[in-house]
């Protein structure tokens, strides 16, 4: 019954001339889930592990999985996400003089395979016991090497959908390679603007330089949706910008998939999509690049 409630409530964003995007909602727990989305986009799994002082189990893990994916048709689990801004003391990372540019998001099974290997597990029984296609996709992702590894374990676990987050513009870069690894990409619009730019994302004096409605920004968002387009594959942005009603049909214009946002943001996000067609869009896209 909750997972009809949350799907019935809300068919796909349009564009003025019908041409469907996804809304999605970023969460970070069940809690956080809200009508109105199709699914969910980004489930940021780090606050099972915020906290505390040994790694949640694979028991509570699988519960926390089952219990959103009982609430919501799609949804796309992002594993876990250690790094700068979201320190987590039991995995016991040594300090590192450039947290941001170090072990974090993906790069932590460097260090700690069983973490991944134990989240994997619970994520695959989760979508077993709730008769759930899984979805999963990797943080940080940098390479197609890293990429390659990640989905083959996903895979080995019977995941149905594997992705990459594209967060490091080295990943946007080589999207085209990417998509031959996985099967489908989101686009971190916040860390990718902090890498893009080198600016800190949380640095109160450099919020214009991570503006995402940048050019450069924009452009990397293009490669993506275009190396989606010539593989058929899904390619979604789930960063803040995704919710921003200014550059949510920019994106679409770039030929993004699907958008996921604060569950707040999806009726403005849907308005503004409605309010233009998908030419519009490209157009506003193409204005915006320059
Ligand atoms: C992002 O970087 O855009 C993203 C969605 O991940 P997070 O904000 O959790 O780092
Ligand atoms: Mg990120």
């Amino acid at each position: 019954a909750e997972r009809a409630r949350l799907a019935a409530s809300a068919g796909p964003g349009r564009t003025a001339d019908g041409h469907p995007v996804k809304l999605l909602l970023n969460i970070g727990s069940a809690g956080d889930l809200r009508p109105g989305a199709e699914g969910v986009g980004l489930f940021r799994t780090e606050f099972l592990f915020l906290d505390r002082t040994g790694a949640p189990s694979f028991e509570e893990q699988v519960a926390a999985y089952a219990e959103v994916f009982e609430q919501a048709e799609e949804v796309i689990v992002r594993t876990l996400d250690a790094g700068t801004d979201k320190p987590l003391p039991f995995l016991g990372l040594p300090e590192e003089q450039n947290p941001a540019l170090g072990v974090r998001g993906l790069r932590v099974d460097r260090l700690l395979p069983e973490v991944l290997d134990t989240q994997l597990d619970a994520i695959a029984e989760a979508a077993r016991a709730t008769g759930t296609q899984a979805w999963v996709m990797a943080p940080m992702v940098t390479t197609p090497a890293e990429a390659a590894g990640f989905a083959r374990r996903a895979r080995a676990r019977g995941i149905a959908k594997v992705g990459a987050m594209v967060e490091v513009p080295a990943a946007a870069l080589r999207a085209a390679a990417l998509l031959r690894e996985m099967d489908f990409l989101s686009i971190g619009t916040n860390d990718l603007a902090q890498y893009t730019f080198a600016a800190d994302r949380q640095h109160p004096d450099l919020a214009d330089l991570l503006d995402p409605g940048q050019p450069a920004l924009l452009a990397l968002v293009a490669m993506c949706a275009e190396a989606g387009r010539a593989a058929g594959k899904p390619v979604g942005v789930c960063g803040e910008a995704a919710g921003d009603p200014r550059l949510a049909p920019l994106l679409v214009g770039l030929g993004v998939t699907s958008l996921s946002m604060a569950p707040v943001s999806v009726p403005a996000v849907r308005t503004a999509l409605a309010a233009r067609t998908l030419a519009e869009c490209a157009d506003a896209a193409r204005s915006a690049l320059i």
